[in-house]
């Protein structure tokens, strides 16, 4: 892919590699997984890990992780990746695409990339980048001589500047400070191998693209690319093939059949003043092993854990403008089960997983659609069964509603009095 400044000027001029794009429109006809249904709910794969032929570190790692069989995105995905192809891979929430790119990678690092940085993760949260390291760091285990690196804002520049002295062979980071890094050269990105975006939509249709663009034209011009995300359009995926050289296209489930099939979905009808009462109420009745509740604003964030906790219900809460120690502070209490009920802004939106959330609430409705899936793909992680309860509040509210239900065709039925807890606690 290129890096040159003249060809990468602005997204927003069609055409930037015509040739490139065409015949990868010819080339890359999109595949569509085959039913694979074949255990209960989650699309796995009846293949080994074995048959990928990844190094024996790798196999040993994987073994060690409990990964039994690949999943669907990682059986058509990964034999590509490691060939170096680039990718664009669409796969519903919690299939393990990330496991896709840090098997490739690791599988394609040698003795040769021991001193430079040759993978690049960038990321939209410091929480996603964080997740991402361990991912990496857990499969690295047989792999000791490969370094990996976090890089994000909020905290000191100088920590990083120095850490930088020597080299990282995996950087993972959020676009503003790994470009602040990039373009003052602490971060050396000029023997770049694999440059990966995850949650690519989220990073190329919003205010992050411009650094994402700048860090890329950084990079060298033979590289592999690789993207990744459980929600793509049409648009979006155009954009983030303009970043590729005849990318394989893997969408695994089409768009508009998204969902998650472990994932029971209701919703409830009620007023602003009656949501605190009926939010602990559920907390009450349902039987959860985590649960993530999303809000609006930090500050209701805030209140309502205030407000949980007086109820008799520990809760913690994270938003985008806490500090960083105590985000991932925070991030790593839920994750090691030191508290099981969490309010969260969108920041907690996407990417992030927690196996044991097995129930998400919508205490206040996002404003689009494909948030909602996100969203409640938090729950179910990774076949795991799951409830997602939304609070429908107002005109606004039941348009989105309606939207969800029309590009992703869930049932998305009423709340009924009772559910019974089998159908959303994995035994
Ligand atoms: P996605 O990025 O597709 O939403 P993740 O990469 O976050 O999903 O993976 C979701 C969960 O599934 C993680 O806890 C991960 O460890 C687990 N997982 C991934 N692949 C496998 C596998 N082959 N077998 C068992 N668990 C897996
Ligand atoms: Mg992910």
């Amino acid at each position: 892919m290129s890096n040159n400044v003249d060809e990468l000027v602005d997204f927003d001029d069609d055409e930037v590699f015509p040739q490139a794009n065409e015949k990868a429109a010819k080339e890359a006809e999109p595949t569509t997984s085959k039913k694979a249904d074949n255990l209960g709910h989650v699309a796995v794969h009846d293949s080994a890990f074995g048959d990928f032929l990844l190094k024996n570190e790798l196999l040993r790692a994987i073994g060690d992780c409990g990964f039994e069989h690949p999943s669907e995105v990682q059986h058509q995905c990964i034999p590509e990746a490691i060939l170096g192809s680039d990718l664009l891979c669409q796969a519903q929430s919690g299939m393990g695409k990330t496991a896709v790119f840090v098997l490739s990678v690791l599988h394609l690092l040698g003795k040769e990339d021991e001193n430079h940085t040759s993978c690049l993760v960038l990321c939209h949260t410091r929480e996603l980048a964080f997740q991402i390291q361990l991912e990496f760091n857990r499969f690295k285990k047989y792999l000791p001589w490969v370094k990996t690196k976090v890089l994000y804002g909020g905290t000191p520049v100088a920590e990083d500047r120095n850490s930088l002295k020597s080299p990282f062979h995996v950087v993972i980071g959020t676009p503003g400070r790994v470009l602040q890094l990039a373009e003052e050269k602490t971060l050396k990105l000029d023997k770049l191998k694999h440059f990966i975006l995850d949650e690519c939509d989220e990073m190329l249709d919003s205010d992050m693209r411009p650094d994402v663009q700048k860090i890329f034209r950084l990079t060298p011009h033979d590289k592999q690319v690789m993207m990744f995300s459980a929600t793509l359009s049409e648009e979006v995926r155009s954009i983030c093939k303009r970043f590729m050289k005849n990318p394989r296209e893997i969408y695994i489930n089409d768009r508009a059949k998204l969902t998650l099939h472990g994932l029971q979905q209701y919703y409830l009808n009620l007023t602003e003043q009656e949501k605190n009462r009926k939010l602990v109420d559920l907390l009450d009745a349902l039987e959860f092993n985590q649960v993530v509740i999303f809000v609006k604003s930090p500050s209701r964030a805030f209140a309502l854990s205030d407000l949980l906790n007086k109820e008799g219900f520990p809760s913690i809460c994270t938003y985008g403008r806490m500090p960083q120690e105590e985000r991932i502070a925070k991030y790593k209490q839920f994750k090691e089960f030191k508290a099981r009920i969490m309010i969260s802004t969108n920041l907690f939106g996407r990417g992030v997983d927690f196996e044991r959330v097995n129930v998400v609430v919508n205490y206040d409705m996002p404003d689009e659609e494909v948030t909602y899936l996100h969203r409640v793909g938090r729950a179910g992680r990774f076949g795991t069964k799951g409830l997602a309860i939304s609070f429908v509040t107002g005109e606004a509210d039941n348009k989105i509603l309606e939207a969800i239900r029309a590009k992703f065709v869930v049932p998305l039925p009423e709340l009924p009095p009772q559910i019974d807890p089998a159908t959303y606690m994995t035994t």
